[in-house]
């Protein structure tokens, strides 16, 4: 449930059935986000948003309404790249390379760059579309060798590195990046 809120912008407001009292805090997306009991009304959960404006404007570091705004839309952008380009970059690599994966996932995480499941799932940050070529592609590579090797073994590393012998430097300039959008 969202709520409206002329100051703070979208409020997420969350219902869940352990909380006894409403907390705020700030969601992954920098909104101020509100868990509540279950049975909270909208009607309750604004009454109590507005009795804590002043302490919410204080402890909470919140971002612009605006921002958020701007931030929603950048993400549907680089989704909409990201679905154009990614599957059929990874599906090149594979076919290059040698490699038979079952599916290909986006994501929007915050942490990670990619992720590949032992059934054969491989997942790509859709951050991805932000960063230089040379480092997508050796994510993609990355994600793909651990088809063979679940970990980041000896075996693994020279795996990736068969295909790319810049893998170091590519592993150590992904990280100048942040994969969260
Ligand atoms: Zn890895």
């Amino acid at each position: 449930m969202l709520i409206n809120d002329p100051e703070f912008g979208e409020v997420i407001v969350r219902k869940s059935p352990l909380s006894r009292n409403i907390k705020f805090s700030i969601s992954t997306s920098g909104r101020l986000q509100m868990s509540v009991p279950k049975y909270t009304s909208v009607f309750l959960a604004k009454r109590f948003l507005n009795s804590n404006r002043k302490m919410i404007r204080e402890k909470l570091p919140l971002k612009d309404p605006s921002m958020q705004r701007t931030r929603d839309y950048q993400k549907k952008i680089l989704m909409k790249k990201a679905k154009e380009y990614l599957p059929y970059r990874l599906e090149y690599m594979a076919k290059r390379y040698g490699y038979s994966y079952d599916k290909c996932r986006l994501t929007h995480a915050n942490t990670r760059w990619g992720s590949c499941s032992s059934n054969r799932t491989i997942s790509l940050n859709i951050g991805l579309m932000k960063v230089p070529e040379p480092l997508r592609d050796y994510v993609i590579l990355h994600e793909l060798a651990h088809l063979n090797h679940m970990d980041h073994s000896k075996a693994f590393w020279a795996e990736v590195g068969s295909h790319d012998k810049n893998y170091k430097l590519h592993e150590k300039r992904i990280k100048m990046f942040s994969p969260g959008v």
